[in-house]
């Protein structure tokens, strides 16, 4: 089976599901696992790989690397830049070394990881040039709000950006009061991180009954139902092969109405504007 789409302000389709790597190439005893799982979700499909300078100081890019050797052309690369780095040289600098670490000559998607000091024009005109030179194909940003992303549209060429990634999932509705909503409304996807709340609702009793009713695990429920909204990526991270192929099979799982509705009773939308959360 395919995997579903969404499609980016520029027009081309990202798949709706992902894999993350916090955490990953951090401990070198580790990498052969950590490769084995990035490589076991691309076998089955999934195609996206989000990643940052900042995970295990470029560890992370380098299990990525070893994981998309011989099919790098069939996998949508995510990366970020600190915003320590997000200068005008420092961005340019740090592509360079997550285009050396990735063993890549480009990044699909380049983030912003959050907003620093460094002026957001100063970044976007980075990731402009770092676009014109063929070393990044799109550019985003990660953890800002909704007035922010207002603010970047306003900016010289701040229509390119691609995508928000921000902290979204059934305990974290928060973007649900107005970032959703105007990604929605500018034709742009937010990519969602902590799916299942780093593993936390993994354990969470309030999903063991909709979780039952679909012979699913409730990380499988969260994650379908992060699945299940408009215009968004997940981007579970996972390096045990079961927790892998269950987060691929709950691309399968439809939640009816009902189940929507439960899950509104017990993680309730927020009612109002909160400050955007970030883990
Ligand atoms: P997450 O994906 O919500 O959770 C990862 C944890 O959940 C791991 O401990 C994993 O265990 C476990 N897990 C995964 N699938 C499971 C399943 N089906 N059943 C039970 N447990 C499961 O949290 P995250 O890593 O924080 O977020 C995902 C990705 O988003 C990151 O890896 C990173 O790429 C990105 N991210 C971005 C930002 C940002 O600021 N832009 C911040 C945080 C994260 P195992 O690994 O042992 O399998």
């Amino acid at each position: 089976m395919p995997m579903k789409t969404t499609t980016l302000p520029s027009g081309e389709a990202v798949p709706v599901l992902g894999l993350g790597t916090w955490r990953m190439g951090e401990d070198k005893s580790r990498f052969t696992e950590e490769v084995a799982a990035l490589r076991l979700g691309l076998d089955l499909g999934v195609t996206l790989i989000d990643t940052a300078e900042m995970y295990g100081s470029g560890g992370s890019e380098r299990v990525v690397a070893e994981a998309v050797e011989g099919r790098r052309d069939d996998v949508f690369i995510v990366s970020k830049v600190l915003p320590s780095n997000a200068s005008r040289r420092g961005t340019v600098a740090a592509c360079e070394r997550s285009l050396k670490n990735l063993s890549t000559d480009r990044i699909d998607l380049y983030l912003l990881h959050w907003m620093g000091s460094v002026p957001l024009d100063e970044t976007v005109e980075a990731f402009e040039g770092l676009k014109r030179d063929g070393k990044i194909r799109h550019w985003g940003v990660s953890n800002l709000d909704a007035d922010e992303m207002e603010e970047l549209s306003g900016l010289p060429s701040g229509q390119n950006c691609q995508t928000d990634q921000v902290l979204y999932n059934l305990s974290r509705r928060g973007p649900d009061f107005d970032l959703l909503p105007w990604c929605r409304r500018h034709g742009m996807p937010v990519m969602a991180y902590s799916p299942v709340e780093q593993g936390r609702l993994a354990r969470n009793a309030r999903l063991d009954a909709i979780a039952a009713r679909h012979g699913a695990t409730p990380a499988q429920i969260a994650l379908a139902w992060v699945l299940a909204q408009a215009g968004v990526i997940a981007i579970p991270k996972a390096v045990r092969p079961d927790h892998v192929r269950q987060n691929v099979a709950a691309l399968d799982i439809a939640l009816s109405s009902d189940d929507l509705a439960e899950l509104d009773r017990a993680f309730p939308p927020p009612g109002r504007k909160g400050p955007l959360e970030m883990i």
